[in-house]
């Protein structure tokens, strides 16, 4: 393979310095304690850390916990900060105050909202999913299918309405990734949501992949339930709890399996039998993950003078630049990612026979992707914190990494890839 040209190189830059100019309003950088010299693209698996959330988290444990102690729980608003951070997260998703609660993991949430969502459609036989979702997804639906004797259905998303109609009311709810976490692939939200609806059926989106990074409107599309993940462009921390939506009309009937006790009516009334609370406080369980719970909420203020809708923007550029410069400068790489703006999330994702090892190559040059099976290098574009200049450098670190067949270096793989 012919090393890339000066000249094409140079056009590269200076585009890529054009864009910057034209996204400045949109660079935080500044708040990021990212480490020089790194392209950081793995915002889409874990956030990057901002430079504030380290002091919020030490006042939260010397103070807070060490000092006030038990009545934290009053005085720094511990006991509402599921309600009061998922009001955060609501904005940020198009859901109006009263429908988002936070605290443990995406995959927990999921079960969730999956099991009362089949209480909600007790009697229909099926559930549909994407069989290229994320696994634990995967694993839930046929969890919960198999404990209520149910068929999952699987079917890509843009096949769903047309299963959706064969099926008729067969149909309990479709389960969805509103982006496809292999290939960054945008699915169409209204349109899936809708097609359920004429079924009856509950529409169920995860949201990992796109809460924080491309706008979602749950409420003006109807979504019925929606779950998504605090550690990815979030920024809120390794293991930062997931949140929950569960649109107004439904939380009177919403009746999570696992009812625990921070989701009662009275939680400190202690009475032996459990009674709901009204409104989504319901969908809490019990004792959420506090330190990791208000470092997401401090991780939030990123979005306090930005909106989903300029994240959207500047992440447009920068993936419609990185796809622009890897077919100039590595065309022998297959971008799975659609080239259509309107398809894409905020990932883009290259396939290679030798992914993984160009993962860690690219990663030995400070430009940290991550590696998913089978044979796809994962590019995350995590806005806030990228240029198109960054995008550049990694587009030609990969150049470099494949015309020195660094990748072909033989390499143990680790456990978290
Ligand atoms: C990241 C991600 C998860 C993570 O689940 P955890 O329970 O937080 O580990 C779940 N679903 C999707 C679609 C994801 O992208």
């Amino acid at each position: 393979m012919p090393s890339t040209t000066d000249d094409v190189v140079a056009t590269l830059a200076e585009h890529a310095a054009a864009l910057d100019e034209t996204h400045a309003a949109t660079d935080r950088r500044d708040r990021f304690a990212l480490p020089d010299g790194v392209v950081y693209l793995d915002g889409n698996s874990l956030g990057a850390l901002q430079r504030h959330v380290p002091a919020v988290v030490a006042d939260v444990i010397r103070r807070q916990w060490g000092a006030d102690l038990i009545t934290s729980w009053n005085l720094h608003g511990w006991w509402d900060a599921p309600t009061r951070v998922g009001d955060r997260i609501g904005r940020l998703v198009g859901a109006a105050p009263g429908q988002v609660v936070v605290g443990d993991s995406t995959t927990v949430a999921l079960y969730q909202s999956l099991g009362a969502a089949l209480r909600m459609r007790a009697g229909r036989a099926v559930v549909v999913t994407d069989p290229a979702s994320f696994p634990t997804d995967l694993y839930v639906v046929a969890g919960l299918a198999a404990e209520h004797g149910l068929e999952v259905l699987t079917a890509a998303p843009t096949e769903v309405p047309t299963v959706l109609a064969g099926r008729g009311d067969d149909v309990a709810a479709v389960v969805l990734s509103h982006a496809d976490f292999r290939t960054g692939e945008l699915w169409d939200l209204p349109g899936i949501t809708r097609a359920a609806h004429a079924t009856g059926a509950l529409a169920l989106w995860d949201l990992s992949h796109t809460a924080g990074a491309v706008p979602v409107d749950l409420d003006e599309h109807d979504v019925d339930l929606a779950v998504g993940c605090g550690y990815k462009y979030l920024c809120g921390g390794p293991g930062a709890p997931a949140f929950t939506y569960v649109a107004h009309r439904h939380q009177s009937a919403f009746r999570p399996p696992v009812q625990g006790w921070n989701g009662h009516a009275e939680p400190f009334a202690m009475g032996a039998e459990h009674r709901f609370a009204d409104g989504v406080a319901r969908a809490r369980i019990g004792t959420p993950p506090m330190l990791s719970l208000l470092a997401l909420e401090a991780a939030l203020d990123l979005f306090d003078d930005l909106s989903v809708e300029a994240v959207r923007a500047r992440s447009l550029s920068l993936t419609g630049f990185l796809v622009e410069a890897l077919a100039a400068v590595v065309p022998e790489v297959t971008v799975v990612t659609p080239r259509d703006a309107g398809r894409r999330g905020s990932h883009v994702t290259v396939a290679h026979p030798d992914a993984y090892g160009v993962v860690q190559a690219l990663i030995a040059r400070g430009v940290v992707g991550d590696y998913r099976e089978p044979g796809l290098v994962r590019l995350g574009v995590a806005a806030p914190y990228l240029t198109h200049a960054q995008l550049l450098r990694a587009v030609l670190e990969l150049r470099a990494v494949l015309d020195r067949g660094e990748h072909r270096a033989h390499r143990e793989r680790r456990t978290v890839t």
